[in-house]
Order: C-alpha cells, then sequence, then structure tokens
C-alpha cells in the first residue's frame, strides 16, 4: 500500500496519477466532487509542484479563464483540499497564505519567502528535517513534518 498524505492507496498504475486519489479523497471526505473543485485542483496540476499560490491568485486565474466563481469560494475549496491532503498550506507570518499542490514528487522542502511582495522559493534541508525529527524524538511527539519558512527580502525588494 502506498500512502498519499495519509490516505491510503492502491498499488500505482491501477489509476491515473491524480483522478485516482482525487476521487478517493473526496469520496473518503464524503464531500461531491463539483466542477469548481475540480477546476482548482486542475489548476495547481496544470502548474504543477514547486509554484506557490495565493487564493487571490487562483481566483484571478479562475475569472481569467472565464470560471465564474466567488472569492469566498476559492478558499473554502482551498482549505478542503487541504484538508484532503491535496495541497499543502504555507502559513506567510503577515496573515498570508499560499497554496502548492502535495505530491510524492515534491517530497518535505521549505521556504524563503519575501515579506514585501510575497516571492516565495523553495530550498531543500536534510538538517532542518533531521533537527525536527530529533526534537519530536526527544519528548515522544510523533513527527508529521518539518518544514522551516525563512522570512526574507528578495533582491527586487530591496532597498539600497
Ligand atoms: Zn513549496
Ligand atoms: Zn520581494
Amino acid at each position: 500500500m502506498r500512502r498519499f498524505n495519509g490516505l491510503v492507496l492502491p498499488p500505482s498504475g491501477s489509476f491515473s496519477r491524480f483522478q485516482g486519489p482525487l476521487e478517493l479523497g473526496l469520496h473518503q471526505g464524503g464531500r461531491r466532487l463539483t466542477p469548481q473543485r475540480r477546476k482548482v485542483l486542475d489548476l495547481f496540476q496544470r502548474i504543477g509542484s514547486g509554484r506557490h499560490l495565493s487564493a487571490e491568485d487562483v481566483h484571478h486565474q479562475l475569472v481569467e479563464a472565464k470560471t465564474k466563481v466567488s472569492l469566498a469560494t476559492i478558499y473554502r475549496t482551498l482549505r478542503l483540499l487541504v484538508q484532503l491532503g491535496f495541497l499543502h498550506e504555507l502559513e506567510l507570518s503577515e496573515g498570508g497564505h499560499r497554496f502548492e499542490l502535495s505530491s510524492d514528487e515534491h517530497p518535505d522542502h521549505h521556504h524563503l519567502v519575501c515579506v514585501r511582495c510575497g516571492r516565495t522559493e523553495e530550498f531543500e534541508s536534510e538538517q532542518v528535517l533531521q533537527a525536527g525529527k530529533n526534537a519530536a524524538d526527544k519528548i515522544g511527539f510523533q513527527l508529521i513534518e518539518s518544514t522551516l519558512n525563512v522570512r526574507a527580502i528578495c533582491p527586487n525588494c530591496k532597498t539600497i
């Protein structure tokens, strides 16, 4: 059995890569697969993993593609897709949120976030993963993930 963010999946190859987990996840969540939810997830799948979008970005893209949907619906849909494990939510310290596709091929990673424009870059660090694991082990917590968000100012936003 493989696992996809906590969902137990049948062996790979028995369904197309994204359709299976989506159907399974939405079924397990007891929710209907509405065209809007499908469209939001499709958007993330089209841009691929490693891209980080705000709810406003998602809303903008769907409106551009002539999908009538409110920002409030986008927020609800994103939250649901996070709960089901299809998206990963990144909380910025300024109260903003970014969403990205969860995927087996894109393992735990960390983020450098520009506090001025929100530009988000990824990096990998075994040490951070290990530090999180050590800390959890030490006090008997069961580790779910250890990711680091680094607040910074990008070159474009830097004042001279
Ligand atoms: Zn990321
Ligand atoms: Zn910036």
